[in-house]
């Protein structure tokens, strides 16, 4: 789960971390409240979405008075922000971030996240922060060092004055940089994030180290025991075919093709795209109802299916193994009733009590084209969208 800047700000507080003075504002009044409470006069305004690239989309701006402030706020409240991170369609700003404007003397880079192909925490350091890291890593690599840490030991000493060395920190400032290091990297764990990315990291003229930016991503499997950070989610931060599906206990991910699909385990939910597109068709979404899958569950699967305009045939494909076929036709037969399908079905089933399923769908009557292997199914499937 991705915390908003304003979110991520607050985590910093609790441990002390210098960050710029500031609020976020779901209005034009609170926002001016806020600058004139700041009393700073120039003060940066940024949108507050979950998506990186905000000062290039023009999400973020200093301003110098109070109707330049209001105008701003105004702009962007209630907006769509589109940024390189957003896609086309762009993400809505509900709020804005409110703070001082630094001064800023330099620009740094750092890191904290998670190398699945050393399995280690690494953290990331460059000289050139401000810019987005991708660049950095795509035109000047040599510019950005790893610090691979030991999650038993945490950052050594000879590691946090490592990366600040890297950063070209000396002096008191390497003593500043490596307690801010090692004060990261216990938020990283404490928080159970999955990414802790400042960028910039600022310098700024009377030697202070300022977090100007940064990102939190914490580990949806550890968000039981983060409930400070869920309880702050605002229910319109996720896509609502997402988090309806969150609520129901099932993995969705939107997609940009046609045909929508319904899979138990996210191995044949991943095998079940593959073979549509080997077939030439393009999947609408993953979606994995789970290893059990109740009829409430199936029918809400539908559901989330069918809230994608774009979906023009839906293709069923589930193992009985611990989930029994009945129970799915039973889903799939309640489903079809609520939901009024209106495009092609395919179902593939196999599994435990396979035969009792498929009788009861034959019995049902309901337009159900049947499959009987994977290849089967999503050639039937494209087909039947094609002449759709
Ligand atoms: P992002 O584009 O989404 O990463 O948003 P940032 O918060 O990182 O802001 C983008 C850029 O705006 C930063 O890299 C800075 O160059 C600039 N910026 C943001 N806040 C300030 C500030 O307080 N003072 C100055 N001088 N520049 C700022
Ligand atoms: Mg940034």
């Amino acid at each position: 789960m991705k915390l908003y800047e304003s979110q991520a700000r607050e985590i910093l507080h609790k441990y002390n971390i210098n960050f710029p003075k500031g609020e976020a504002a779901a209005s034009v009044d609170e926002a001016a409240k806020i600058y004139s409470q700041l009393g700073t006069k120039r003060s940066v305004i940024k949108a507050q979405v979950l998506a990186g690239g905000r000062g290039k989309g023009g999400g973020v701006k200093i301003v110098e008075t109070l109707e330049e402030a209001k105008a701003f706020a105004a702009k962007l409240i209630g907006s769509r922000l589109i940024t390189a991170q957003t896609g086309e369609k762009g993400t809505p700003v509900n709020k804005v971030l409110v703070a001082e404007a630094i001064d800023i003397k330099s620009e740094l880079y750092l890191a904290i996240s998670i190398d699945r192909s050393t399995s280690k925490i690494t953290i990331i350091s460059s000289t050139d922060g401000g810019t987005e890291i991708e660049e950095v890593s795509a035109k000047t690599p040599h510019k950005i060092s790893k610090e691979q840490i030991n999650p038993l030991l945490g950052v050594l000493n000879f590691q946090a004055r490592q990366i600040a060395q890297n950063l070209n920190l000396t002096g008191s400032l390497a003593t500043k940089g490596s307690s801010l290091i090692k004060n990261l990297f216990k938020i990283f764990i404490e928080n159970d994030c999955s990414l802790l990315e400042i960028n910039p990291l600022v310098l700024t003229p009377n030697d202070e180290i300022v977090v100007l930016d940064i990102k939190i991503d914490i580990d949806d499997n550890a968000l039981f025991r983060q409930k400070d950070s869920l309880e702050t989610q605002e229910p319109s931060d996720v896509s609502s075919a997402e988090s309806m599906a969150s609520a129901a206990g099932l993995s969705y991910i939107g997609l940009d093709g046609n045909i929508g699909c319904l899979v138990n385990g996210a191995g044949l939910a991943m095998a079940t795209m593959d073979i549509i597109k080997l077939y030439g068709g393009s999947p609408a979404n993953f979606l994995d109802v789970g290893g059990d899958a109740p009829v409430e569950r199936v029918t809400t699967a539908f559901e989330i299916i069918f809230t994608d305009p774009h979906v023009a045939g839906v293709l069923v494909n589930i193992f009985g193994g611990i989930m029994k076929c009945d129970i799915v036709a039973e889903g799939i037969i309640h489903a079809i009733k609520k939901v009024d399908i209106k495009v092609p079905l395919v179902v593939r089933l196999e599994g435990t009590n396979v035969e009792i399923a498929r009788k009861m769908l034959d019995d049902s009557k309901l337009n159900i084209i049947f499959a009987d292997s994977m290849k089967d199914a999503s050639e039937k499937i494209i087909k039947a969208v094609n002449e759709n």
